[in-house]
């Protein structure tokens, strides 16, 4: 049996990689592979169509917040965001967690003023920072609620800070109960969590556009997109079917608040698993760990040469850190079942008891 740990591109259920590719030789019964069909035909409409209700439906969004799958990944959101809501002369609030949210900031800098209210930088990243200010006049506060890298996650969100609220969820979308109407704007590459490669899920606050003195290049404007539902140019049509196939998977399985419970059981799980070897290390504060990848370290680099050979030799992929912070990542995504966390927990504890 293969458990498949991977941080992204990631594990799916099994049912969408069974329905994407019966849809890739015959979709819905229509002699057509999906990837020949019109995005314009009524069989991709109601892909589309139905992708975005069951965001709303599955967030619980309100009338004002509207659901848009765009091109470009998570990256291309870090220069699209400022530029639809940050003038010039404006500040941008920014966190500074990691990896990711250190790009996002270089991009908004291109477009405004930048000022970083809450930073980790001191401690590596290992913490979501505590106590910040953001100043009332700020455009936006933009925070990245997982930090895939470093294996942070904000457990008490800024929902109160006084300003419009953007948030990176490209790794924690729809893996655990938000208020998601308090957010104005969202924004998840796919591949983590939702779907394949080549898609975002955008979910905006309609009010806060239209403030921007800039010219916005048409494809880059979050309101054609609204105004065109999504459909403003050929979107990626299989990204969005798969997507649509996971939300569907999603909803089938009780929604974000079931599989949050799930969740939490698989990171408890293998959390405590981790506290429990002397030998490891958990370089994250307690109330910063992320529930979808969860990052530690052993004490001799043998050990960790030797547990990467025993996952291989186990079916056990993707758990090596990324190469920026070394050791392990082991990521707990939706898709992945309790019994690939349980198969993990028996490996580290079959391998602490031959450490001695
Ligand atoms: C993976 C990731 C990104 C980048 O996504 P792309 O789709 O590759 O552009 C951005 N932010 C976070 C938090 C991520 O995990």
């Amino acid at each position: 049996m293969i458990h498949n740990f991977n941080a992204g591109p990631s594990i799916l259920p099994k049912e969408v990689f069974q329905q994407a590719s019966e849809a890739i030789l015959n979709f819905n019964n229509s002699g057509l592979s999906i990837l020949e069909i019109g995005h314009r035909t009524p069989l991709f409409e109601d892909v589309m169509h139905e992708a975005r209700s069951l965001v709303k439906e599955l967030m619980q969004l309100d009338d004002d917040h509207e659901v848009l799958f765009l091109h470009g990944g998570a990256t291309t959101q870090f220069m699209q965001v400022p530029m639809n809501l940050l003038n010039e002369n404006e500040v941008a609030a920014y966190t500074e967690t990691g990896t990711w949210a250190n790009k996002a900031i270089k991009e908004a800098k291109l477009f405004g003023h930048v000022e970083v209210v809450g930073s980790s930088k001191d401690n590596n990243y290992t913490s979501m920072p505590a106590d910040m200010v953001v100043p009332p006049t700020a455009a936006y506060l933009h925070i990245t609620s997982n930090e895939t890298i470093a294996g942070t996650q904000w457990h008490q969100l800024p929902y109160d800070c006084g300003v419009p609220l953007v948030a990176d969820m490209s790794s924690d979308i729809l893996s655990r109960v938000l208020d998601f109407n308090k957010f104005d704007l969202i924004y998840a590459g796919a591949q983590k969590n939702m779907g394949a490669a080549g898609v975002n899920l955008v979910v905006i606050n309609n009010n806060i556009l239209g403030k921007i003195e800039r010219t916005i290049p048409t494809i880059l404007d979050y309101r054609n997109h609204i105004k065109e539902a999504s459909m403003l140019n050929t979107p990626p049509v299989f990204a969005v079917y798969v997507a649509m196939l996971t939300l569907r998977w999603l909803k089938a399985q009780g929604g974000v608040a079931a599989i949050e419970q799930i969740n939490n059981a698989k990171a408890d799980l293998l959390y405590s698993t981790l506290e429990k070897i002397p030998f490891i290390n958990l370089p994250v504060a307690v109330n910063s760990r992320s529930k979808m990848n969860v990052v530690f370290t052993m004490q001799h680099e043998e050990q960790e040469k030797a547990f990467i050979q025993l996952c291989k030799d186990n079916g056990m992929y993707g758990v090596k850190g990324h190469r920026s912070v070394g050791g392990f990542r082991i990521s707990l995504y939706n898709a992945l079942q309790m019994e690939s966390v349980e198969a993990m927990v028996s490996l580290l504890n079959d391998f602490a008891k031959k450490q001695g």
